[in-house]
């Protein structure tokens, strides 16, 4: 059973809409890059355990904290007698392992996922135990992308390949499971201390007169995207969507960009461009909560 499901975070979302509307350094764009691919390997490992038919409880996307330090659990399964931390890596292409260490071919280190997991397996007990729980705990890295390939792979590991991921949900679907109101409770508890404000988030600089304006196609992004009476059309990929839906849209990626500033029929006139004054104060009227007094009327 799901209990706290995947999203994708913030700084994805602003990156991805940066990228669209600036040119970022190639450090920044690699950043994104990584992390939307992170994110749609985890995606895809949940599309996997949401099949999990044994009695558990699934926990996706935990960031957590114990003694003033912060982990990250990417998937959490709470079965009867043991919690299974997983931590899934969507690694592509041919990786080495050498004496403690992971190389990507021919010879560029990456981060230890065995580091990092031994550190939040360590805090994640440590939570545990603070909160009275004691069971068994478990915690794997996931490799779950079909194209990866680990040369010299050790078998003593945590490790699990993507040759191995269905066998080992195979296991634990097979686990004789029972949960009780202790684990509805530990389930409850964690996800209620899930810290939703991460810390990590590395955005560049970015300011409102250096962006691109206009509305983008939902789907490829493009800005050839055209209001044709009530609808606009994608010239690229010939997505067709109605102006309000895409000025609405329009209007969240302000607001998610530039959070402290305020909503007014200017500015998203300015940053939609193409679509008429009348228009955008008539979707702004319709569809977010005035403040202010008249004329300095903006939106929430
Ligand atoms: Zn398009």
């Amino acid at each position: 059973m799901l209990c706290k499901s995947r999203k994708e975070s913030d700084e994805i979302r602003i990156l991805r809409h940066l990228n669209n509307r600036m040119t970022l350094t190639e450090k920044d764009k690699q950043h994104f890059l990584n992390l939307a691919k992170g994110y749609e390997g985890e995606v895809l490992f949940d599309s996997l355990t949401e099949k999990l038919s044994c009695e558990c409880y699934n926990l996706n996307d935990l960031l957590l904290q114990v003694g003033g330090t912060l982990f990250q659990i990417d998937t959490l399964i709470i079965l009867q007698g043991t919690i299974y931390a997983c931590d899934v890596k969507y690694h592509e292409g041919d990786y080495v392992y050498e004496t403690d260490k992971l190389y990507k071919k021919p010879r560029i280190e990456v981060l230890d996922p065995l580091l990092q997991l031994k550190r939040s397996n360590s805090l994640l007990r440590q939570l545990l135990n603070k909160l009275g729980y004691h069971f068994a705990l478990e915690s794997y890295v996931v490799f779950n992308n079909p194209q990866f390939t680990l040369y010299q792979a050790p078998l003593n590991k945590p490790f699990i390949f993507p040759t191995q991921v269905n066998r080992f949900l195979q296991k634990l679907d097979s686990t004789p499971s029972k949960l009780s109101s202790k684990h509805k409770q530990l389930a409850d508890k964690l996800v209620s201390l899930h810290i939703t404000d991460s810390p990590y988030r590395q955005l560049p600089f970015y300011e409102y007169g250096k962006l691109r304006k206009g509305l983008t196609c939902s789907k490829c992004q493009s800005f050839e995207f055209h209001v044709k009476g009530k609808n606009c059309v994608c010239k690229d990929c010939e997505t067709l969507e109605p102006v309000v839906s895409a000025v609405i849209r329009s209007i969240e990626e302000y607001k998610l960009l530039f959070p402290n500033e305020k909503v007014t029929t200017n500015v998203i006139y300015e940053w939609c461009k193409m679509v008429t004054k009348k228009r955008i104060r008539a979707i702004l009227q319709e569809n977010f909560t005035a403040a202010g007094g008249h004329r300095w009327s903006y939106y929430e």
